[in-house]
């Protein structure tokens, strides 16, 4: 069982993306917990202020350390946590790799930076590791949050109903996917390979493994390096 929490300002940006598919499945299947939790509920004051101007003047505001670290505090004294991640565009690239070692891990904290990000004290103290979903900016971390959940917890052995087909994804042995075909066989003269329905488990497996080098090769040669 693998547990995420999610810290965020706006938390119903995570609820469908973590609601569906086989991310529901596997949390109905008690292989993973997700809590998401909402910062407000930390926020100063009358109005659960999170976010404030930022010192030295530059434009966009800037989430406070206050409700991060009430929040983080009541979870930490609850359990240990093996990672506490802040999603940020200026971390590590998210990578098959990343995600195959998170999904070894129990208990992972999230937080979403929103506005113009956060107190840069949060990262020094409170931040275990920082990971990015790509070299753009969003809005918020909730996307790269959810798309981090995703592709770990997929990974939990049981999550997809055929295991070896987790194994069989793009990345997983550093080769792309072989193309993947149903029915019908011919559709109006696009046809599938013959191979494919040949019903030879040898020459099927052969033919996947070739079409995935020469794909890897192809579209993405820098996997091949070593
Ligand atoms: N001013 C910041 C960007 C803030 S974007 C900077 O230039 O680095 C607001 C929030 O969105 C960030 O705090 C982060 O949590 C999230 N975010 C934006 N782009 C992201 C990306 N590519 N990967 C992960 N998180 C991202």
């Amino acid at each position: 069982m693998i547990r995420f929490d999610i810290l965020s300002v706006v938390p119903e940006l995570l609820e469908s993306p973590l609601n569906h598919s086989i991310v529901r499945r596997a949390k109905e299947s008690n292989l993973a917990e997700i809590y998401i939790h909402d910062l407000r509920e930390y926020g100063k004051g009358k109005y659960r202020q999170v976010d404030d101007y930022s010192f030295g003047g530059d434009a966009g505001m800037v989430m406070m350390i206050e409700p991060v670290y009430k929040l983080i505090t009541r979870l930490k004294s609850e359990r240990e946590y093996d990672e506490i991640i802040y999603m940020s565009p200026d971390g590590e690239l998210l990578d098959q790799k990343i995600a195959n070692q998170l999904s070894c891990q129990k208990n992972i904290i999230i937080l979403c930076g929103h506005y113009k990000g956060i107190d840069h004290r949060i990262r020094e103290h409170l931040i275990t590791r920082e990971i990015s979903i790509g070299n753009y900016v969003l809005s918020g971390g909730e996307i790269p949050a959810a798309v981090v959940c995703d592709a770990v917890i997929r990974l939990i052995p049981g999550a997809i109903s055929d295991e070896t087909s987790a194994l069989s994804d793009s990345f997983q042995d550093d080769l792309l996917a072989p193309p993947a075909y149903t029915r019908p066989a011919d559709f109006n003269g696009w046809k599938v390979p013959d191979v494919l329905l040949s019903g030879n488990p040898k020459l099927i497996k052969e033919w996947q493994e070739n079409e995935a080098v020469e794909r890897t090769r192809r579209l993405r040669p820098e996997l091949l390096k070593d």
